[in-house]
């Protein structure tokens, strides 16, 4: 700016300053500020195409492509130790690529399975909470949810917190009942357990998939991939791999050899070498792509996890990347991003709460209040959450997401993050860490005593008139 009007960066600066902005000489302002400081100056600032508008142009003048099927992507979910690991790892057996000339399986984060039935795309972290983070950051990866759950153990905690995470991103959960082989294995039990959770089998009328499965013996791992693909066919998933390529990070590090190197899913078009790229808040052109077999790729195409070299900086997980027409727009809208990302941190949140409940419901931002509901005891759960689901009206509904005894964890808050939810504990405290996060993802935890009290607080926020608290 201060080149441009032919000044000294540090009056710039000190008018800056002026306006109460401490800024450095290689820091972007936004196009207020620049007006701002440009009339002291005698001069005015005209507002041309951003670059972020720039990128909608061009995606924009790419629609109409044809879109054509691609495999399913798949992230494996369930309670510690019912065989998740070893479901992946029996899959990956099944693998008709499996043995081929130069391959030897790489950890990038995702892989890609060519199986008889179809091919399948798998997260190679198993677990809600990378899923749900990934969310957090807006990232939408998976389609389909495996759910193991183990025939001798049944539902427990964590088989819970995976269905109220998947069933909170509106991702369909294929059941896989895990350990058949074992002699206390009782399916017909954990059949009825996930009925609760509104899991029904398809033989029992439901609408849910269920496959039995032993990991150990490699009993019914064919089947499972089988009834992936029924699922993906019913999910008519598509993608046009003409356009330029778009998609999500996975993983990411800095390689001592190689520099940054990112794993992506292309989930639009096909990424090729040479591709200018913009990576969160980086950019880059990439210089070679390696598959989940450590092979060097040309091109990749929709569902396809790659490794990427070539990045200006280390993107994470969850970050959105972008082919860009050349190397000045790459940089040009990243440093936009990094501009905007550091403005959103700054700026005030706009995450729910439930002193703002009212105002959002006013401005038609919010239909529905989620919650997260915490106690030390059951009982005190399922009387609130039923009270509190009565409270809804016909402006605004009220839907638990989820629900458990023993304390807020890490796992609640990225949950309540990533799907604008409240969270409410009665007579459990969160601990330094779980309250930190909570503060730096914005989400509202509130901590009652008595459920009359939670319900009032709620009662009165959907009619504007809860006193904030401070
Ligand atoms: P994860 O924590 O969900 O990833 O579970 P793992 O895949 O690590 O499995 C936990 C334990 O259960 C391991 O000792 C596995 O060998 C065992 N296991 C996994 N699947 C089966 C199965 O189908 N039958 C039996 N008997 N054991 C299994």
């Amino acid at each position: 700016l201060a080149s441009r009007m032919r000044v000294k960066a540090s009056e710039v600066i000190a008018k800056l300053m002026g306006l109460g902005v401490m800024a450095t000489i290689n820091q972007a302002v936004d196009v207020d500020t620049a007006m701002l400081i440009a009339t002291d100056f005698g001069y005015e600032v005209e507002q041309g195409i951003t670059e972020e508008i720039g990128i909608q142009l061009l995606e924009e003048s790419q629609e109409g492509g044809v879109a054509e099927p691609r495999s399913p992507v798949v992230t494996v979910m369930g309670h510690v130790d019912h065989g998740k690991t070893s479901i992946l790892d029996a899959i990956r057996k099944t693998d008709v690529a499996e043995g081929e000339a130069g391959g030897i399986t790489q950890h990038i984060g995702a892989y890609h399975v060519r199986s008889s039935a179809g091919d399948v795309t798998f997260v190679d972290t198993p677990g809600h909470a990378a899923f749900t983070e990934m969310r957090s950051r807006g990232a939408q990866v998976t389609d389909l949810v495996i759910l193991v759950v183990a025939a001798d153990d049944g539902v427990m905690d964590q088989t819970r917190e995976a269905i109220s995470h998947s069933q909170a991103a509106n991702v369909p959960i294929l059941v896989a009942v895990n350990k058949i082989d074992k002699a206390n294995a009782d399916v017909d039990r954990v059949k009825r357990e996930l009925s609760d959770y509104d899991l029904i089998p398809e033989d029992w009328g439901g609408q849910t998939m269920y496959c039995e499965t032993s990991a150990k013996k490699g009993i019914g791992i064919d089947e499972l991939m089988e009834a992936i693909q029924l699922m993906a066919e019913m999910l008519e998933l598509k993608a046009d791999r003409k356009r330029n390529a778009k998609g999500r990070v996975i993983e990411a590090q800095l390689d001592k050899g190689r520099g940054p190197v990112a794993t992506v899913l292309i989930q639009e078009g096909t990424l090729k070498v040479g591709d200018y790229v913009v990576v969160g808040m980086h950019s880059g052109k990439v210089r070679a792509m390696l598959d989940d077999r450590g092979r060097n790729m040309k091109t990749a195409g929709p569902s396809i996890p790659v490794e990427v070299q070539g990045l200006s900086g280390v993107p994470q997980a969850g970050d959105e990347f972008v082919v860009v027409t050349d190397e000045k727009m790459a940089k040009n809208v990243s440093q936009a991003r990094a501009m905007k990302a550091r403005e959103a941190e700054l700026g005030a949140s706009s995450k729910i709460s439930l002193d703002k409940l009212f105002e959002k419901m006013s401005e038609g931002d919010v239909q529905e209040l989620r919650v997260i509901i915490r106690s030390d005891v059951q009982g005190t759960l399922e009387a609130f959450a039923k009270a509190a689901e009565e409270l809804s009206t016909k402006d605004i509904k009220v839907r638990v997401l989820h629900e458990g005894t023993g304390t807020i964890t890490e796992s609640d808050i990225l949950l309540a993050s990533a799907s604008e939810a409240i969270i409410i504990g009665f007579n459990v405290r969160p601990t330094v860490k779980v309250k930190e996060l909570a503060v730096k993802e914005n989400v509202d935890v509130r901590s009652y005593d008595v459920i009359y009290h939670a319900l009032d607080d709620i009662r009165k926020a959907m009619v504007g008139m809860l006193e904030p608290t401070y």
